[in-house]
């Protein structure tokens, strides 16, 4: 994506529908689950790269028993706003998770590939217990059989950047969550 002033950049955010004191407030109980799930017992933070990187900055800081973080990276959105539908994983986590308690921490579950192709993945190396935490849903887009053990807001059909989320690589950095638009 090539942008090429500040007023045109601003004007592809449309709108905020989720600021960053409701992500903040939310944050707080996804780590209020995660802590009471596991009690003190050691586990182990994976995120899915880029989207998650905030989500699970924040969400680790506030988590109060032991824990690992691990990163893996899987594409399904090349530069565009529709998805391909295919999932390539390009990043894996470098832990042996069969000693571990994962908990994924994931942005967005959309047609909900993605996530049901990495839960599938991990599932073979058979770990402890396996948790999915995303911090947005959209259930109206599914295209496969799968949900979320906790999910943070709920959104609408519509394409959102901001707090981790991009297009074209550009928003991932705002502290809110708006609908993009061209
Ligand atoms: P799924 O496999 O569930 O269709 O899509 C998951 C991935 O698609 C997410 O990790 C995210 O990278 C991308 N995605 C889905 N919906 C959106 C959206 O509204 N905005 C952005 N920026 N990415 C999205």
């Amino acid at each position: 994506m090539e942008i090429k002033s500040l007023e045109e950049y601003n004007n592809k955010i449309k709108k905020i529908i989720i600021t960053a004191e409701e992500i903040h407030k939310e944050i707080d109980r996804a780590a209020d689950y995660i802590n009471s799930l596991y009690d003190g017992t050691p586990i182990l933070l994976v995120s899915i790269l880029k989207g998650a990187f905030l989500f699970m900055a924040d969400v680790c800081r506030r988590v109060a028993v032991p824990c690992e973080i691990g990163f893996m990276c899987a594409k399904s959105y090349y530069n565009s706003t529709v998805s391909t539908g295919e999932v390539k994983l390009t990043m894996d986590i470098e832990q042996d998770i069969s000693r571990y308690h994962v908990v994924i921490i994931e942005d967005i579950v959309d047609t909900g590939r993605t996530l049901s192709e990495v839960v599938k993945l991990l599932k073979k190396r058979m770990p402890v217990s396996l948790t999915v935490v995303t911090l947005l849903d959209k259930p109206s887009r599914r295209a496969v059989d799968f949900e979320p053990d906790m999910s943070l807001f709920t959104i609408p059909d519509e394409f959102v950047v901001g707090y981790g989320l991009d297009c074209g690589e550009f928003f991932r950095n705002l502290p809110y969550i708006a609908v993009y638009g061209e």
